[in-house]
């Protein structure tokens, strides 16, 4: 059989159903499953046989879904978690451990940031954050010998900054570190992280991937690229005998599924942030619209933001579609078909302005969520990125009177009017 496009493996992949089963895919909501002898489960426990005994490590549902968008971003093998926190926690843990160090890029979600600056620091793991746009010699210069990984966003949440994915990829494996990119913003839709050199790519599901804002949910994605083995004592976790599965080798047993198994037996077992088969399901149905859902969210946010530049009461908007932004020729190299529904801008006014705007809104909700089927808004310095000095904002790409507009995909007439009649009292 030919290789599907995107949006059909949207639709069809990591489940194929036999004749008489059902085409919808099923929930099996279980924590457990049946065995006839000892010997068949105690060959389980020590990873000898493969097959289904605790949702916890993996379960038929989950693992359908895992599959797809593995299949969507090229990969060899996924993970889901519990939510994107969860996903990104497990993706740096997994290669790393106390006295390792990370790199990674300043502008990242407010959320990833407090893990790396703050609860990192307590497990023994420092973190260095570089300017997002910075040249390759002083994102070099961040490296220390014990560095294991290199981080960064496609599109920055919510700064928005275009990730120059081909020059972190040639840093990171300059250095014999893998680059791990949170792809939540652009999806495997607008962008494959693969194909331009990351190594590893993690998903928040909880935004376009299930797109009707119903489920939190993660996932970890390996292109199975990374050559572990060439740095085996930087990498032992995964090139040395885990004594926790009777010395079990990750590399050797499980070739370029090793980094998925590892995080999946190892930290899923000990950690256990494992989504439920319920929101796998839901995910899914997400996950067969998202090409649809992508096309319209990129259309209606061309339109908003080049209304939003015309407009007299705002200052300036960051949209990388339109052909002043600053990453304008990033996203076009990275992200040909658009970037996403996000965008950002400010007001006149300032702060206080962007108060008065967001709350004359109608239709639009105030929520601390984005990249839904809905239109949302969003102050990040008063909510997500709450917790940070005006130092660290400015550092995140967010200024105190930055208003995130996350566009739906509701008629863009529609969205303009509410946004213009808002603007009245900005
Ligand atoms: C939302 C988000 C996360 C965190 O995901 P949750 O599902 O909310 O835990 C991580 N990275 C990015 C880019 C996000 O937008």
């Amino acid at each position: 059989m030919h290789e599907s496009r995107l949006e059909t493996k949207c639709l069809h992949a990591g489940y194929t159903p036999s004749k008489g089963e059902p085409c919808a895919l099923p929930i099996y909501q279980s924590t457990t499953f049946k065995y006839d002898t000892t010997d068949e489960m105690g060959q389980l426990f020590d990873l000898k046989s493969d097959g289904y005994f605790y949702t916890r490590l993996q379960n038929p549902t989950n693992d359908a879904v895992a599959e797809k968008i593995a299949a969507l971003e090229g990969g060899v093998a996924a993970l889901l978690t519990s939510s994107g926190q969860a996903a990104n926690f497990y993706a740096i843990f997994n290669i790393c451990e106390a006295g390792d160090h990370v790199v990674a890029a300043s502008t990242i979600y407010g959320g990833t940031f407090n893990l790396l600056a703050v609860t990192f620091k307590k497990l023994g793991i420092d973190c260095t954050f570089v300017d997002t746009d910075a040249d390759e010699e002083t994102i070099s210069a961040a490296f220390r010998p014990n560095t294991k990984v290199l981080f960064a966003e496609t599109i920055a949440n919510p700064a928005l900054v275009i990730l120059d994915i081909e020059k972190y990829a040639k840093v990171a494996h300059a250095h014999g570190v893998p680059l791990i990119v949170d792809n939540t913003f652009a999806t495997p839709v607008n962008c494959r992280p693969f194909e331009w050199g990351a190594d590893i790519v993690t998903h928040s599901t909880t935004k376009y991937m299930d797109g009707h804002a119903l489920q939190v949910g993660g996932a970890i994605v390996d292109s199975g690229n990374f050559p572990w083995e060439d740095y085996a004592e930087k990498y032992h976790g995964l090139t040395q005998p885990d004594e926790s599965y009777h010395g079990v080798v990750y590399t050797k047993q499980f070739g370029k599924k090793a980094y998925i198994t590892k995080a999946t037996v190892q930290l899923m077992r000990d950690l256990g942030s494992i989504p439920s088969p319920m929101n796998c399901f839901l995910l899914n149905i997400g996950l067969e619209t998202l090409p649809l859902r992508m096309e319209r969210h990129c259309y209606n946010a061309q339109k908003v933001a080049e209304y939003l530049l015309a407009h007299e009461k705002v200052a300036s908007v960051n949209f990388a579609g339109l052909p002043n932004d600053k990453y304008y020729a990033l996203a076009q190299k990275y992200m040909p078909k658009g970037t996403c529904g996000v965008i950002s801008f400010e007001l006149n006014g300032g702060r206080d302005a962007a108060v008065r705007f967001m709350d004359s809104l109608e239709m639009a909700n105030i929520a601390t969520h984005v990249a839904a089927s809905k239109t949302m808004v969003l102050h990040p310095a008063s909510h997500t990125h709450r917790q940070m000095n005006d130092a660290q904002l400015a550092e995140a790409g967010v200024s105190p009177g930055m208003i995130r507009l996350s566009i739906g995909i509701e008629h863009v007439d529609d969205i303009i009017a509410d946004l213009e009649k808002a603007l009245v009292n900005a």
